[in-house]
């Protein structure tokens, strides 16, 4: 990786020094073998192409929360050739909303993705929001939601946290969150945040949920061919594994 510049002090709500779970190196070391590993193993899928809009990413972002992404795929296709601008969402009929998302198990989003869209045509000119407090103002949006169109469509260095990079921030780094709902934890917001290096937030993200979904799994994590696994706290000792990894 060319030489990484982090856009923030690394942990900017953390007081004490002793709070701070990453230093300078590894942060860098971290990068440099997540983003190596991702220039050969990364998934392609259809809304990570180069024409996709902020529509077509809060359209994905709406289609994955909770499902099964090689689903997606193929749903997530014929919907965009169905549905191509947010306009076209936002008059959809609702029936056929549902059936366009009915394999996904998700129909009982459809009236949610049709409000979603009104709105943006009617409060945002059509355009779909580029700052955080207009994102989760939209229905069903959240933190982790706003933060993905933000990156993969506005090209923010924002971070994502969800069950899958709780895993891995607990893994690698043995940072794990003694919260209820460790996804709503600022503390792990920030250990993110921390590690994303200035103008990678893209290729950052989605090396991340890459590394979940193939390498880092829930169970039978695959560390002997991981190019983490010098680095990682869990590959070094895996008894040490502990916490919440999600909800
Ligand atoms: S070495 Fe193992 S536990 Fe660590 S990131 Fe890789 S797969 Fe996950």
């Amino acid at each position: 990786m060319p030489s990484a510049r982090w856009s923030r002090q690394p942990w900017p709500n953390m007081s004490s020094v002793s709070e701070m779970p990453v230093d300078a190196d590894r942060r860098e070391e971290f990068a440099t073998r997540l983003y190596g590993w991702y220039r050969t193993a990364g998934r392609r899928f259809p809304w990570r192409g180069g024409r996709s809009s902020a529509y077509h990413i809060l359209v994905a972002e709406m289609m994955l929360r909770k499902t099964d992404v090689r689903k997606v795929e193929g749903v997530y296709t014929a919907f965009i050739a169905r549905y191509p601008t947010v306009q076209c969402l936002a008059r959809a009929d609702e029936r056929e909303l549902r059936d366009s998302i009915r394999l996904l198990g998700i129909e009982d989003r459809a009236r949610l993705m049709r409000v979603t869209a009104n709105i943006i045509v009617s409060e945002h000119a059509g355009k779909v929001p580029s700052t955080y407090n207009a994102l989760v103002s939209l229905p069903g949006i959240g933190r982790y939601s706003a933060n993905a169109v933000l990156c993969f469509a506005y090209r923010r260095d924002t971070a994502l946290v969800d069950t899958n990079i709780i895993r891995i921030l607990g893994r690698v780094f043995s940072v794990w969150s003694q919260k209820a709902r460790p996804r709503e934890d600022m503390r792990l917001w920030d250990v993110a945040a921390g590690l994303v290096p200035a103008g990678h937030g893209i290729r950052h993200n989605r090396a991340l949920l890459d590394l979940a979904a193939t390498t880092c799994t829930p169970t039978k994590p695959k560390c002997a061919v991981c190019s983490l696994n010098e680095l990682c706290d869990y590959a070094r000792c895996p008894g040490r594994e502990r916490g919440s990894a999600g909800e």
